[in-house]
């Protein structure tokens, strides 16, 4: 079965044909972060307007780069939530639109599961398994069972890892999205510093990323203050190792306590090449039974093709929208 997936949810417009859940025929990504760069962060009313003036193209582009017709097309699926209201819209309505021109059926997709899919597109999952989800909006762990079963069993109590980097990024004077280059920066320098490693010991599977954030921002401003030097590459390796060893320690761990035979890593932080490598590393020596996926580094970032993967999903289960379908921003599994 083709889906045609649309994704909207931030600041990337993407469209992507994809083949039984699995197989990418095109995935068309428009970026615009060139446009937020400058206000280190993203502004929702630009990122709307750059919705519309990409999606159209980028459906175009899907079709011809997969080299498929509207008549070869089972489906429609898009993201709903969660996201900035105004830029879901944007990709609803287009879904709705062409799900209602083509008589398709319309797939609502939550954009967290379309991370975890992401892992789909490379690897098998096999359940029950556990998924790391670390993104610029969300740290959670998600038990699965089975397919399109979601079980969030813990979570950050305030920021979200890719928001720690972004804002450490901000006082690093690192240019906007941060976290590809505090990780390359880490990769230079050594955890000097030492800083605190949040409920690492704690007895439940939640994060907590602002206590670290706020010692990382005293210490620069203290030595600011004094007029001390700070060596920036030993303060990116040691931010990154708190984020690290607190994300490896308590995944670990979820593991065992679940017993699963998978674990995924997904999102926009996975991509982080120390925190890849560091948690193949760890769980190959603590659970060697278990397989660790993550998605190829295109597409641990947001991009529609892990949202037709999530949809095929949905779509098996019959879970099919009509077109009252709204944006939830704050849509939760
Ligand atoms: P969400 O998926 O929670 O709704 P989002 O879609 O904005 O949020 P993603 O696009 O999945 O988030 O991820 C973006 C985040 O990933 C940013 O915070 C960015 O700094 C971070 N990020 C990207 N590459 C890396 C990396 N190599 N190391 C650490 N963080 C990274
Ligand atoms: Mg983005
Ligand atoms: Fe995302």
């Amino acid at each position: 079965q083709l889906i045609l997936a649309i994704e909207s949810s931030c600041d990337e417009t993407s469209v992507a044909v994809i083949e039984d859940g699995t197989k990418i025929l095109s995935n068309i990504v428009a970026s615009q972060i060139k446009s937020h760069e400058r206000f280190g962060g993203v502004v929702p009313e630009v990122a709307s307007r750059h919705h519309v003036e990409q999606i159209i193209g980028c459906m175009e582009e899907a079709f011809q780069e997969a080299g498929v017709q509207v008549t070869d097309l089972g489906a429609v699926a898009v993201t709903y939530g969660p996201g900035l209201v105004g830029a879901l819209l944007i990709g609803i309505t287009a879904a709705k639109t062409f799900a209602w021109a083509n008589d398709l059926p319309l797939i609502p997709v939550n954009h967290m599961a379309g991370h975890i899919y992401a892992s789909r597109l490379s690897h098998e999952m096999t359940f029950p398994l556990m998924a790391l989800l670390v993104s610029g909006g969300h740290t959670e762990l998600v038990y699965m069972k089975e397919h399109g079963s979601y079980e969030v069993i813990g979570e950050t109590r305030d920021d979200a890892a890719g928001e720690a980097y972004d804002k450490v990024g901000r006082v690093l004077g690192v240019t906007y999205p941060s976290g590809k280059i505090i990780d390359e920066m880490a990769h230079q320098g050594s955890d000097t510093y030492n800083f605190p490693r949040a409920m690492i010991k704690e007895d439940n599977f939640d994060f907590s990323f602002s206590g670290l954030k706020s010692a990382f921002i005293n210490l620069v401003h203290n030595a600011e203050q004094r007029g001390e030097e700070l060596i920036p590459n030993d303060l990116a390796a040691s931010f990154q190792q708190s984020v690290i060893d607190v994300l490896v320690s308590k995944t670990i761990r979820a593991c065992e306590t679940y017993e699963v035979k998978q674990l995924i890593m997904a999102g926009g932080v996975a991509a982080n090449q120390g925190l890849r490598r560091e948690m193949k590393t760890q769980l190959a020596e603590k659970m060697p039974e278990v397989v660790f996926s993550v998605p190829e580094l295109k597409l641990c970032g947001d991009n529609a093709a892990m949202i037709g993967a999530a949809a095929f999903v949905e779509a098996n289960k019959g879970n099919v929208a009509t077109l009252e379908l709204n944006a939830k921003p704050s849509l939760i599994f």
